[in-house]
């Protein structure tokens, strides 16, 4: 039996890939790549973008909408920020909706609308970092780069049965990968690793068993694939607290806020409210009675979970209170919300 020094990681993933490449509105398949058809880089960097910690069946219909609507990245680099900020809604992490208008600005006002097709260079662009500059030069321009996410860390950890900890382990596991990273198609492997960790090499009861990397993999030898790859254990994520307000008007109007740029849902729309802390002040954003409902909003973010008391009020027709915006009823989408403030806003509907 040859182990991984021998067998030919990158040939034998590739001849996986030509069979069994899943189907992605954003991939030129191995067949039509092999003919000569080049994949738009536009798309490639709009579905890494949105592909940062989120699945691909969560980003699907995100991406569809936004090629159908802004199919060039000049179209999206003249769109105005709040269309983009609410097509954007519910995907999360919205500092990358804001990047992705800011880099979008930058390929069209400095590159000639010209995606640059180096690593180097896509690093200077915003909300670009190395895994995404690594995954766009691989899989737009097909150069060697080693594309290292949370897939491909994995089936590498497996392969050489590798049972440092993640994160420290992440250098030993961009060596492995760069290893074997080819000259030839670096762009179809860099998305064959990616498929296999994602189809077949699964977090949960790998199937080894028609596993292309079955003969040379290390842990399945050593039947440790199920514990692996290791991490060291994360932090309890605290808990914070908060306050909103919806306010309706007799015509249906509502009252919100657009919150500030920088910060957490930066940019967003959403309810008025508290700081959120261990024990945020009342803020109302005017006087009247204000009633809180019966049940709370519960929310986790990267960082913390959050709790959110949801208080609501009619808006008197001539009450305005300064900074904040009264959408009228049908100019107010709750898609457009960011997730804890739709759930706010289903709660208050009875949802
Ligand atoms: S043989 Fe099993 S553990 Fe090894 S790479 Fe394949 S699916 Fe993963």
């Amino acid at each position: 039996m040859r182990d991984s020094s021998e067998f030919d990681v990158s040939s034998e993933l590739l001849a996986w890939y030509d069979r069994h490449a899943r189907e992605m509105p954003w991939r030129v398949s191995p067949a039509d790549r092999a003919a000569g058809v080049l994949p738009d880089p536009y798309r490639v960097w709009l579905s890494e973008v949105m592909l940062q910690q989120t699945t691909v069946a969560a980003v699907r219909d995100y991406f569809m909408r936004f090629t159908t609507r802004w199919p060039t990245v000049q179209a999206l680099a003249a769109a105005p920020d709040d269309q983009v900020m609410g097509e954007w809604a519910g995907l999360g992490y919205y500092a990358r909706a804001r990047n992705l208008l800011k880099c979008a600005r930058v390929v069209a006002d400095e590159h000639g609308g010209q995606f640059p097709d180096t690593y180097e260079a896509l690093l200077t662009l915003p909300g670009i970092g190395p895994y995404t500059a690594a995954a766009i030069s691989a899989i737009a321009f097909d150069r060697p780069e080693t594309v290292l996410d949370g897939n491909v860390e994995r089936v590498m950890a497996r392969l050489h049965d590798i049972h440092d900890p993640l994160p420290g382990s992440k250098p030993q596991l961009k060596d492995k990968a760069a290893a074997h990273t080819p000259q030839a198609r670096p762009g179809d492997y860099a998305q064959a690793v990616m498929d296999l960790g994602a189809t077949i090499c699964a977090p949960k009861s790998p199937a080894c068993g028609i596993c292309p990397l079955r003969e040379p993999c290390r842990a399945r030898k050593a039947g440790t694939q199920a514990d692996l790859p290791r991490k060291t254990p994360k932090k309890p994520k605290p808990t914070r607290y908060g306050h909103v307000y919806i306010a309706q008007r007799r015509d249906g109007a509502v009252l919100l806020e657009r919150r500030p740029d920088k910060g957490l849902l930066g940019g967003m729309l959403g309810w008025p409210g508290s700081d959120w802390s261990d024990a945020p002040v009342e803020t109302p954003p005017f006087a009247a009675d204000w009633q809180v409902l019966p049940a709370e909003v519960r929310h986790t973010f990267t960082h913390f979970h959050l709790i959110l008391r949801v208080w609501t009020t009619d808006l008197p027709d001539d009450t305005s209170p300064d900074g904040l915006i009264i959408l009228d009823k049908h100019q107010f989408r709750p898609g457009d919300l960011p997730t804890v403030m739709r759930k706010a806003h289903d709660l208050w509907r009875g949802r």
